[in-house]
């Protein structure tokens, strides 16, 4: 029979392994919760600010399904090829990006843009109302757009006007196109151009909120 004095010890171990228990269970249990990954979703505006701290930076950030991986080629994202009648082998190295407005409907567009009694008019890329990539020249070839600058140029028509904002798939869908084109061609942010810039006494296409909106979406892409 034991004597009693040989439990006392035992029953301070018990009650310290009990201790260790709640401890533990505390530190797993809330420790878990607190660092378990949160799914922070951007459309909500009542993100539980409680949580975001205990987010890593890179996490907090989201990335759509459509921005991970590898960037499409320019072929991959188009949705119909019809050539322009106006176009010809490039003399010399692409170095602009040079975004439009058609300032007239997507039929209007297109029939202006493969005509061959409009000499010397199109462009390599349409854009119609609904997101929807026409692809008119191939980008390796010169086509007319933007006086001075085709050699050098990739010209995409977006079918708007200046004045007015295009819609959020229109602009999708062109930020997608020039993602894909500034990597297909290695060129910088800085070769994206509005045609106002580089034909600024007549034209004022494709305006300053949709150039400004094509580019945030462009720099969301290549984040
Ligand atoms: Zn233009």
């Amino acid at each position: 029979m034991r004597n009693t004095r040989y439990w006392n010890p035992c029953t301070r171990v018990g009650s310290l392994l009990a201790l260790t228990g709640v401890l533990a269970y505390g530190v797993l249990v809330e420790g878990w919760r607190f660092n378990k990954p949160q799914v922070i979703n951007n459309t909500s505006s009542d993100v539980n600010a409680t949580y975001l701290h205990v987010v890593p930076q890179e996490e907090q950030r989201i990335v759509p399904q459509e921005e991970q991986g590898r960037i499409a080629a320019p072929e991959t994202l188009v949705d119909e090829v019809v050539q322009a009648a106006d176009q010809r082998a490039r003399t010399r190295a692409i170095d602009t990006i040079v975004l439009h407005t058609t300032e007239g409907s997507f039929a209007g567009a297109l029939n202006h843009l493969t005509s061959p009694d409009a000499p010397e008019v199109s462009a390599h890329y349409l854009i119609s109302e609904e997101g929807r990539i026409v692809q008119l020249v191939h980008p390796s070839r010169t086509a007319f757009h933007v006086r001075g600058w085709n050699d050098r140029a990739i010209g995409i028509e977006i079918t708007g006007h200046a004045h007015q904002r295009i819609a959020a798939h229109q602009i999708d869908a062109t930020a997608q196109l020039v993602v894909s084109l500034l990597s297909q061609y290695n060129l910088p942010l800085a070769s994206i151009r509005a045609h106002s810039e580089l034909d600024p006494t007549r034209r004022r296409d494709p305006g300053q909120q949709n150039m400004d909106a094509i580019l945030e979406q462009v720099r969301r892409y290549q984040r």
